[in-house]
């Protein structure tokens, strides 16, 4: 069976029953950093919503998952706005998808693209005044998040001060080496506490601590990617802003390939896929953005995810429920 095999009303019956079944999976995630069902069970069930609402515009609510950047904010925490909004990415799961993608954009869009890596860790954003760190904060949910700046300035790889006084605001990924997060959920065993699904679970309760001691000893790294307005910087282009961030202190992934054809972007996926358990950090699939700096800002951003990026996600790991059907029954 398919979509198609459902009435709308069966479909709009399937939304309201996958909408507060997403939104408590998420609840667990994104707040309580344990999931209760594997990625690939969310995943799922995400792109089946999408599928019907893509189908049927009417049938969106603005509450919606897929409305919604996920993650909340905790009241242990004081607020942060995002003047300019902390977004998702929308995600493919197949080459052929990605195709579709890319090249929709080339026809409207020429140019090249800048192939990155998915780091599996929690976004960050850290604001600068004249070079200087004044403030961290995670998504949240993309327009509120949690000001996080004592834990962050514990993350060596986080510059308090940047080798040239610029006033900017810099994001990327926060997240737990391989070697941290398997030493530090032997730890938590024998200690009889749980342990953490992933290294995400564990970047992200690591890094909402309220004891900034803990989140200390818990060996967190970052890769930063991303501004939230390019103006300051000397560079027009994806791969161009990610050298000078090196250059201004910050640690970044060097894995970043410009791509100028799909066939480019297929060799950067098989690469990584083949060199992905080789890595010290955990990636969980590969992020291809359109170059161009001016070209992002005119494409611009739905609600939730950026309209110049897309995130190819890797097959879920062999432990994984792979769900084989997808109920299409109300
Ligand atoms: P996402 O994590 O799939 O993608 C967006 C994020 O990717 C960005 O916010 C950024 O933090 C990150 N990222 C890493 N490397 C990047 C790079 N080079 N460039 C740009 N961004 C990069 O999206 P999301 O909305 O944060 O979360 C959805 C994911 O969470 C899904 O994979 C879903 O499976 C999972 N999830 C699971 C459950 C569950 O119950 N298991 C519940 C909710 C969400």
């Amino acid at each position: 069976p398919s979509l198609d095999s459902l009435t709308k009303a069966e479909a709009e019956t399937l939304a309201k029953q996958l909408r507060p079944q997403l939104r408590a999976w998420g609840e667990a995630y994104y707040s309580e950093d344990a999931p209760t069902v594997e990625d690939s069970v969310y995943d799922q069930k995400y792109a089946q919503l999408v599928a019907i609402e893509t189908k049927y515009p009417d049938l969106i609510t603005p509450d919606s998952p897929t409305q919604n950047v996920g993650g909340n904010v905790s009241t242990d925490f004081s607020k942060v706005t995002h003047d300019i909004p902390m977004l998702s990415l929308g995600d493919v799961f197949s080459k052929e998808e990605l195709a579709d993608f890319v090249n929709h954009i080339t026809e409207n869009e020429a140019g090249t693209y800048n192939c990155e890596l998915k780091i599996d860790g929690l976004a960050i954003s850290l604001r600068y005044v004249d070079g200087k760190l004044v403030q961290g904060s995670t998504r949240g949910n993309g327009q509120i998040g949690e000001d996080i700046t004592a834990n962050l300035k514990t993350i060596p790889s986080i510059p308090t001060q940047l080798s040239r006084p610029l006033t900017i605001e810099v994001r990327g990924e926060c997240y737990m080496p391989k070697a941290s997060f398997i030493e530090l959920n032997k730890k938590r065993d024998a200690e009889g506490k749980s342990v953490f699904a992933n290294p995400r679970n564990a970047a992200a309760g690591s890094l909402r601590q309220l004891n900034t001691k803990i989140t200390a000893e818990r060996k967190l790294s970052t890769f930063m990617y991303n501004v939230a307005d390019y103006e300051p910087l000397n560079t027009r282009t994806q791969s161009g802003l990610i050298d000078e961030l090196a250059e201004l202190g910050f640690t970044t992934n060097p894995n970043y390939r410009v791509a100028h054809n799909m066939d480019e972007v297929n060799a950067y996926i098989d690469e990584y896929t083949q060199q992905r358990d080789d890595l010290s950090y955990g990636i969980d699939g590969i992020v291809v953005k359109v170059n161009s700096l001016p070209v992002q800002r005119s494409m611009g951003a739905t609600v939730k995810v950026p309209r110049w990026a897309i995130a190819y996600k890797f097959p879920p790991e062999e432990a994984a429920t792979i769900v084989h059907d997808i109920e299409w029954t109300v």
